[in-house]
Order: C-alpha cells, then sequence, then structure tokens
C-alpha cells in the first residue's frame, strides 16, 4: 500500500486525485492534505476520511480547521508545514495539485527526501525544472508528471530511446478565442476569459488557456521533463481534445494518446506508477465524435505562445521571469486595471526589462526570492502605465 499525501486537497486535481483513492482503498493511504484556505471541504474530506496530517495556510486558519474536525490530526500551517509534510518519513508519494509558485515547495522538499513526485504544478517546472532535476538525479526521487499532455507524452515515451523522437506535439483545444478576431481582443472581460471550453480548472489557469500562455509553459515543462530541444517540442491546436499528445518518429511513424479529457486517468497513471487502474471514466467513442482536427496555431494572435519559445530557448531564468510576470499581468486583467490584448505586452516588457541584481544560488530561496523580485517589477511596470 502506497503512503500518499495531496497537496491542494480541494482544487480540482486534488479532488479527482481523491476520487481515484477512494476507487481503491487497498492501493493508497492518505497519510497528509493540504489545502490553502477552503477550511470547509478540506474539513468534511479530512472527517470522511480520517487524515493524520493537515496543512493550511495561516495559523488562524489552522484554529478554524482544529475546531471542525471529529477526530485529532496533527495541523500544520504555512511555508513550514507544506515542507513538513512533503518530508515527513512514513510518506512514499506526494501528489501536488497546487497551482503558483507555492507548489514548488513541497515539490522540492519531496524530492530531496527521495519521495516520488506526481507533479500537477506547473511552475515548479517551468521556474526551476533544473534544479529539481538536479536534486532527483541526486536522491533518486522521481517526478511523473499529471499534467494530461506530459502525462501522455511520458507515457508515449516509455519505450522510445531518445534518437528515435523527431518531435514531440502538446495539443490545445485553442480556449475560447480561437476563432475570435484579434481586433476583438480587447474587449475580452475576466469574465469570458475564465469559462473555458473543455477543463474546469482555476482562474488563473483559466486565463492561461485564453491566452495560450498555458500551452506555453506546457512547451518549457515538456523541454525540461524529456531534455528536448524547443525545435522538437509542437503545439497543434485540437478543439476536440481527444489526442492530448503525439510523438514523431524517425520510422516516420506517429504515434498518440486518446481518452476523453479527464485528469483521473494521468493522476491514477502517476499514482500508480505506470500500471493501469480501471477508472470510472466515460468511454471513448470516435465513431461518434467522427471527426479530430489539427491545426497549426496563430503565434501572432497568440503572442504568449512566442514568448513562451523565447524564454524557453534562453533557459536560465527567463522562464521565471516569465511566469512570475505572468501570475502579476493576469492578476492585472482579473481586476480590471489592464486588457486582455495587453497581457502579453507587459510579459515581453518584463522578459526584456528585468535585470537579476543578486547572486541566485541554485536553492529554494534564492528561487523564491527571485520569483518576488519580478512579480514586484512587473507590479510597477503596470501602476506605472495606469
Ligand atoms: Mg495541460
Amino acid at each position: 500500500m502506497k503512503k500518499l499525501v495531496i497537496f491542494g486537497a480541494t482544487g480540482s486535481v486534488g479532488m479527482a486525485t481523491l476520487e481515484v483513492v477512494q476507487n481503491y482503498p487497498e492501493k493508497f493511504k492518505l497519510i497528509g492534505l493540504s489545502a490553502k484556505s477552503n477550511i470547509q471541504l478540506l474539513k468534511n474530506l479530512a472527517n470522511k476520511f480520517k487524515v493524520p496530517y493537515l496543512v493550511v495556510e495561516s495559523a488562524e486558519l489552522a484554529e478554524k480547521l482544529k475546531k471542525g474536525l471529529d477526530y485529532s490530526a496533527e495541523i500544520l500551517w504555512g511555508d513550514e508545514g507544506l515542507k513538513e509534510l512533503s518530508s515527513l518519513s512514513e510518506v512514499d508519494l506526494l501528489l501536488v495539485g497546487i497551482s503558483g509558485i507555492k507548489g514548488l515547495i513541497p515539490v522540492y522538499y519531496g524530492l530531496k527526501n527521495g519521495k516520488l513526485v506526481a507533479l500537477a504544478n506547473k511552475e515548479s517546472l517551468v521556474c526551476a525544472g533544473e534544479l529539481l532535476k538536479k536534486i532527483a538525479r541526486q536522491t533518486g526521487a522521481q517526478i511523473i508528471p499529471v499534467d494530461s499532455e506530459h502525462s501522455s507524452l511520458f507515457q508515449l515515451l516509455q519505450k522510445e530511446t531518445v534518437s528515435n523522437i523527431e518531435k514531440i506535439f502538446l495539443t490545445a483545444s485553442g480556449g475560447p478565442f480561437y476563432k475570435k478576431p484579434l481586433e476583438e481582443f480587447a474587449e475580452i472581460t475576466p469574465e469570458l476569459a475564465i469559462k473555458h471550453p473543455t477543463w474546469k480548472m482555476g482562474v488563473k489557469i483559466s486565463v492561461d488557456s485564453a491566452t495560450l500562455m498555458n500551452k506555453g509553459f506546457e512547451v518549457i515543462e515538456a523541454q525540461v521533463l524529456f531534455d528536448l530541444p524547443t525545435e522538437k517540442i509542437e503545439i497543434l491546436i485540437h478543439p476536440q481534445s481527444v489526442v492530448h499528445a503525439l510523438v514523431k518518429l524517425k520510422d516516420g511513424s506517429y504515434i498518440a494518446h486518446l481518452s476523453y479529457p479527464d485528469m483521473k486517468i494521468p493522476i491514477a497513471y502517476a499514482l500508480n506508477q505506470g500500471e493501469r487502474l480501471k477508472l470510472p471514466v466515460k468511454e471513448l467513442k470516435l465513431e461518434e465524435i467522427g471527426t479530430l482536427t489539427f491545426e497549426k496555431p496563430d503565434f501572432k494572435k497568440f503572442p504568449c505562445l512566442r514568448l513562451a519559445y523565447e524564454a524557453a530557448r534562453e533557459g536560465n531564468f527567463a522562464p521565471l521571469i516569465l511566469e512570475a510576470a505572468d501570475e502579476v499581468v493576469v492578476s492585472a486583467f482579473l481586476e480590471k486595471k489592464i486588457t486582455f490584448d495587453k497581457i502579453s505586452y507587459f510579459l515581453e516588457k518584463t522578459l526584456k526589462e528585468f535585470k537579476i541584481n543578486f547572486q541566485v544560488k541554485e536553492e529554494l530561496e534564492d528561487i523564491l526570492i527571485l520569483h518576488q523580485e519580478v512579480c514586484k517589477f512587473t507590479k510597477n511596470l503596470i501602476e506605472q502605465r495606469l
């Protein structure tokens, strides 16, 4: 039986993970759950599964949670709590579904302590990919991707050597505005941007899907995970969201991974280390779908894609700068301080103008400080323009 901790338990990935766990109580034992601030839901989950360790964002929330529990649990909080929960000796496996740079904390300590990390958090690979790979090599820990495209690639590449791979393709639904004329982009409201056609997700990632920045981050993630140069990573717009990734091999053949979009598939694959589990998912009937279409993305309409490729090619801390800037820019858009069409403008400006003014050691603390510095820089940029 694998002993599991879920970080970001009350989010969409966390809840899908609990569904998998609930279906296989003989395979997984829940040791810990973390949630940012949805205390009501965390309390319900904790009482239902009697989870021994719980982590929330603040001491105040920890106090609130404690009052609602009908059993006794160890309640931790803050960054220290995340660190402690990811380092517990009795834990084998972490599912990291926290969104944002905070997700880096459990990933970092989990890998340091030799755990298997099922990774749904994008920011950690984008901002600290090389560092995380180095730690994993040192401790023998493993990262298994849970992001649907990367899980598909991970599955497709199990039996292929790098020299066989000519190209990999990440698919994208295109988001809600793929067909919208560019001239109308300035009128896109936050309300429209957070309605994603395929996946039900958090607000920030929904905006990232609408700008295709999310797909851009996925290119960076793929580069880190599969050690491929950016020229070998392509994006295909595929509105049906049935094919999640394809690989072109040197003999001219393609292999692809298909399913209805359901996070339980990549989650179960990662948690069970590649051994397939029967899952309560909708059966894929290709004859009902009939047509699968693919086209190249429009880089003019979606400049975030170009920025992601540029950052990926530049390497070093460029992906981190892009990701940190995006956090601030998307918030400004959600607060209606800037319009949708200006998102890429502020990202590009930050990428070009931000200068690192201290010696960044490849360690967690320095990476988190650098991330904060970029956020401050972008905030200033936006305020100057208002
Ligand atoms: Mg994805």
